[in-house]
């Protein structure tokens, strides 16, 4: 039976970013209607991980918005880490804190982070469109850099921006390159404070976007469907694991509601899916 792997995303710090990625209400520049805060207190973050944990996730991300990891910022990913390794054992934890260096990353993993995600976004050639404050290339080095410092690669992207096609195997090409275990794409959810344009795609051509990742990226373990799973698939969600998706976002996202977690587990047990209870 097909075993799916669940993730539970946990903002840590939320809409403070000075970059401009026009793809994100996180982005200080765009006045989006989210919640902003510094930094989340430590026994609701404990609170999250249980909950993920007793709804079945295996992994349990720590994410802070910002371009990189700021000293603080480490610190406090540290400290939360070593906390929830104690704590909350069965999760193995990962880290999504932005452009990072080998030295920083190597600090995370001593502290019992096991995997880092950095998404490339998009192809090298369409991310100027998207984020004029930082160069795709400070990207792909820094995955380089989680690959260096042995930790688990989990990298991907955004569909849905104004890329075409052509641009979509770029990025996937890229990927491929880095050796992810772990790819999760997202599905860009328009928020009427950003720039771009609502995202253009059918359902359709998203099932065939995973069909094309799982393709692309054939050594990856994981293709996980990420932010935008509700809106962009609605009633058709249960048919993202028909075109070889594996793994999944529970609960809420960055800045926006998912769906109950239950709801979810319904999902898989009406598909006659095994929630995955190891990391393989
Ligand atoms: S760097 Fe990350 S948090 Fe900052 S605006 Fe870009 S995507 Fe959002």
């Amino acid at each position: 039976m097909k075993e799916i792997f669940l993730c539970s995303i946990c903002n840590i710090n939320s809409g403070t970013c000075n970059e401009d990625c026009k793809f994100c209400s996180q982005s200080v520049r765009y006045k989006a209607d989210i919640q902003r805060y510094k930094q989340k207190p430590m026994d609701e973050i404990i609170k999250e991980a249980k909950t993920a944990r007793d709804n079945g996730a295996l992994g349990f991300c720590l994410v802070t918005a910002d371009k990189g990891i700021t000293d603080k910022t480490l610190e406090f990913v540290c400290s939360i880490a070593k906390i929830l390794t104690k704590d909350v054992p069965q999760l193995r934890l990962i880290a999504c804190n932005g452009t990072a260096t080998l030295e920083q990353l190597m600090t995370l993993k001593e502290a019992g982070i096991k995997a880092y995600n950095h998404n490339l976004e998009t192809s090298e050639s369409f991310y100027p469109q998207i984020c004029t404050t930082h160069p795709w290339s400070e990207r792909y080095s820094t995955c380089q850099n989680v690959n260096k410092a042995g930790l688990v690669l989990i990298s991907g992207g955004i569909f849905g921006l104004g890329e075409t096609q052509e641009d979509r195997i770029s990025m996937l090409t890229s990927l491929a390159s880095l050796n992810p275990v772990s790819v999760p794409i997202n599905f860009y959810h328009h928020n009427e404070a950003l720039e771009l344009e609502p995202n253009p795609l059918s359902v359709d051509e998203a099932l065939n976007l995973i069909k094309l990742t799982k393709e692309s990226i054939p050594h990856a373990k994981r293709i996980m469907v990420a932010g935008g799973r509700e809106l962009m698939f609605g009633e058709r969600q249960s048919e993202i694991f028909a075109y070889g998706a594996n793994s999944i976002v529970i609960g809420n996202y960055l800045t926006t509601t998912g769906r109950v977690m239950s709801k979810d587990l319904d999902m898989l047990q009406s598909l006659n899916l095994k929630v995955a209870k190891t990391v393989k």
